[in-house]
Order: C-alpha cells, then sequence, then structure tokens
C-alpha cells in the first residue's frame, strides 16, 4: 500500500471495504476511493482511486456491493 492511501485508511470517518471479498476501497459517506481493483487485481493510481474508478481496467464498483471489513476475525 503506498504512504497516500495508508494515510487515508487511517482517518476518520473513512471505511474499508471489500467487493464480495475482493479488491479493496475505503468509503467515506457516499464516496468511494478504490485503492485495488476487485476485477483485475490490479493496486489503482491516485488520481483513479479517487473517482471511484480502475485505472487498468476502467471497472466501476457498485458502492451496493461494498462490504466492511471485518476486523479482528481468524
Ligand atoms: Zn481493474
Amino acid at each position: 500500500m503506498s504512504a497516500w492511501a495508508r494515510d487515508r485508511a487511517s482517518g476518520d470517518g473513512e471505511t474499508e471495504v471489500t467487493f464480495r471479498g475482493r479488491g479493496l476501497a475505503l468509503r467515506s459517506g457516499t464516496r468511494l476511493i478504490l485503492l485495488v481493483c476487485p476485477l483485475c487485481s490490479q493496486r489503482n493510481a491516485q488520481r483513479g482511486a479517487e473517482r471511484g474508478i480502475c485505472e487498468w481496467c476502467a471497472y466501476v464498483p457498485s458502492p451496493e456491493e461494498a462490504e466492511p471489513v471485518e476486523a479482528g476475525r481468524g
């Protein structure tokens, strides 16, 4: 994870989410910051991440498929 992503992940009011166990994004209110694409598994560039679009395959994940990461499991 790059420095900017790590910085965002530690911020308040943002929830880490996955898409049915794939990819990684941060949900902040209605915004979705796509860090890792659930479709092609590539780490997204900052520009694409903040637009909620994969810079590699142009995939736009549906907010309805976003599920919070369960912390402390296992
Ligand atoms: Zn992708």
